[in-house]
């Protein structure tokens, strides 16, 4: 199995650009805050637990999003890989996916982070609000919190993967087809998913 990180502040695209590239290389996508929000919609425990911190634009414990990883990679599901969107997002959180991971022998294989601006972060996310309706994308003081928890407790894993050498950046300011068109063209491994 390969294992794909696509990494970068919220906003940035990771979502559609996971998609796109599930389809193409026959991944499995897997977005926690996807997860999270199913929780979420259907009652659970953890829905409940995550409501209120997701609304804020804060974080879940580490253990709750690990828990679901786990779950998801155990699922061997008939791909030639995960891709990973939003996950990990703390220092902690990449450290057990490194050692559980390497219990099966296994390993992550490339970081794609998706760079845009605070700024665009913020125009596109006021710009989303009006299109999903998500709370925690509603207001701007929650909006700048989750910006500036991106830069305290997410930004320190750019040195976490480039210590690795498995991190490579990409300026997420373009149009989807252009940004899908640098990953895709950017990723040697991608073309050996398929091969
Ligand atoms: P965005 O694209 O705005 O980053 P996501 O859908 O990826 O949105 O995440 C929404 C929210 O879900 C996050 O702000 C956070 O509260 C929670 N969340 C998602 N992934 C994680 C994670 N790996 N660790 C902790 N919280 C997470």
């Amino acid at each position: 199995m390969k294992y794909y990180l696509l990494f970068g502040p919220p906003g940035a695209g990771k979502g559609t650009q996971a998609k796109l590239l599930a389809q193409e290389f026959n991944l499995s996508h897997v977005s926690t805050g996807d997860l999270l929000r199913q929780e979420i919609s259907k009652g659970t425990e953890i829905g409940q637990l995550a409501k209120r911190l997701i609304d804020n634009g804060n974080f879940v414990p580490d253990s709750v999003v690990v828990e679901m990883i786990k779950q998801k990679i155990n699922s061997h599901p008939h791909v030639d890989g995960f891709i990973f969107d939003g996950f990990p997002r703390t220092t902690a959180q990449a450290e057990i996916l490194d050692k559980m991971l390497a219990e099966n022998n296994e390993q992550v294989d490339k970081v794609i982070s998706i760079i845009i601006s605070d700024k665009v972060v913020f125009d596109r996310i006021q710009h989303r609000a009006q299109i999903e309706g998500r709370k925690d994308d509603a207001a701007d003081d929650i909006i700048q919190n989750r910006i500036d928890t991106y830069h305290a407790k997410t930004e320190p894993l750019i040195a976490y993967y480039t210590k690795q050498n498995k991190y490579n950046e990409i300026c997420g300011e373009g149009s989807i087809e252009e940004i899908f068109g640098k990953i895709s063209n950017n990723s040697a491994h991608f073309a050996t998913a398929t091969a």
